[in-house]
């Protein structure tokens, strides 16, 4: 059926109308970050250990810039997005073979930071909106007795934190927030990132600052920060931080800790400070392409497109819909008929992980299989898409007229 519809496409006057920009293109980086960037490579000091006499490291500065930005007392930086929450597992005090749970519906580096500070991922169910159920976190934390969440708020859609918040206080459960997708979110006015004990940021070049590689660890918990300082690899250094906790925190720790390297180096912090106040007008323009992008689909048939909920601030680097019009099966028809007409679309619920995606039982390490039929059914019909600062709305708009038009097809 779905094959004898693409067919149409070639006559169709419609399909004219082709789309002809990367979807992964970001943005270069910007020329005072490019000339800070330079300075600190003609210095020759990349290591942020390595100053001269008097000197205050770039990373060290950029911690402290982003810890103010953030609104959170300490902030470390370091190699990745995935590591900052590897680490903060680690230094929340994760012991090896804890449940630690997590929502269903994140990226593979979610599991992969749990299964490397020794934890056991159990998964917690999404609705169509792709946030958090808190019931069924509520009973996966009766039935595993975890003493962690590891909460990512993927494609920047962030739980009912009134509710999450609930259900961690009544069972004991440390949040650890995953603010890979929602680096200048909030959640009822008050940032992402600061409803856990502990928070992970990506600036990994898909994220909402580009280093290439990266990643922020913030909290107030004096022990948790000096915990995964020493532990980042500060060796006894960790003096030379500035949004850290006071040296006493230290006395202990930097004896008891062992070093799992993985700093940010002098040269990535050196972008990242550069670029960190332009943070908050990109927001601006991510939601106007997000804008473009809902109103470019409403009402389409064949296109179920889920309202933010007017508590979040969402930041809209990415968009979700769901292709209910192809439906499960007419997927890999629908995107295909969308990727030769230059929209370049993500499934989330493909059986065999693809380029950047998988869902989580493909996950075969984690060894005893999970059932989750929502998250399943929920996936099964969500397609993303990148929305990348090189788009502007009329681009937006374009790509929301292709996409109806092919899923459209579906429901004749
Ligand atoms: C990108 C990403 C990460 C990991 O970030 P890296 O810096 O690439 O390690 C973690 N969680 C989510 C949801 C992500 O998208």
């Amino acid at each position: 059926m779905a094959t004898g519809n693409t067919a149409q496409v070639i006559d169709s006057p419609a399909a004219t109308l082709r789309f002809r920009k990367p979807f992964t293109q970001q943005e270069p980086i910007s020329e005072p970050a490019i000339a800070r960037a330079v300075e600190v490579m003609r210095s020759g000091r990349l290591h942020r250990y390595n100053t001269a006499e008097g000197e205050v490291a770039e990373a060290a500065l950029l911690e402290e810039a982003f810890a103010e930005w953030q609104g959170a007392r300490y902030c470390l930086a370091c190699a990745s997005g995935g590591y900052a929450l590897r680490l903060a597992l680690i230094a929340a005090g994760l012991k090896p073979g804890e449940p630690v749970l997590a929502n269903a519906y994140t990226l593979a580096p979610v599991p992969g930071a749990i299964h490397g500070a020794g934890g056991v991922p159990v998964f917690v169910e999404i609705g169509r909106g792709w946030r958090l159920d808190p019931a069924d976190l509520d009973a996966k934390a009766a039935l595993s007795g975890a003493r962690f969440l590891m909460l990512s708020h993927m494609r920047g859609h962030i739980a009912d934190m009134d509710a999450v918040m609930a259900v961690c206080e009544a069972r004991g459960i440390t949040l650890i927030e995953d603010c890979a997708h929602t680096m200048g979110a909030a959640w009822d006015g008050k940032r992402s990132g600061s409803f856990g004990r502990v928070a992970a940021f990506s600036t990994q070049t898909y994220k909402h600052l580009n280093s290439g590689e990266g990643g922020f660890l913030t909290t107030d918990d004096d022990e948790i920060a000096a915990r995964a300082i020493v532990t980042s690899g500060s060796y006894m250094l960790y003096e030379r931080h500035r949004a850290r906790p006071p040296s006493e925190a230290f006395d202990d720790i930097r004896l008891e800790t062992p070093n799992y390297s993985g700093r940010m180096d002098n040269l990535r912090a050196a972008i990242l400070r550069a670029e960190l106040p332009l943070i908050d007008e990109r927001i601006a323009r991510w939601n106007a392409l997000y804008a473009a992008m809902e109103k470019g689909l409403a009402g389409t048939e064949g296109v179920e497109v889920v309202p933010i909920p007017a508590r979040e601030s969402h930041v809209g680097s990415s968009f979700q819909f769901h292709a209910t019009g192809p439906g499960a099966a007419g997927m890999p028809d629908f995107l295909a008929a969308c990727a030769r007409r230059g929209v370049e679309l993500k499934w989330f619920g493909a059986e065999a992980p693809a380029g950047f995606t998988s869902r989580f039982d493909s996950w075969r390490y984690l060894r005893e299989p999970q059932s989750l039929p929502r998250t399943i059914e929920t996936l099964a019909t969500t397609v993303d898409l990148r929305l990348p600062l090189t788009f502007d709305e009329a681009d937006c708009r374009i790509i929301a007229a292709i996409i109806a038009e092919e899923a459209a097809r579906f429901m004749a």
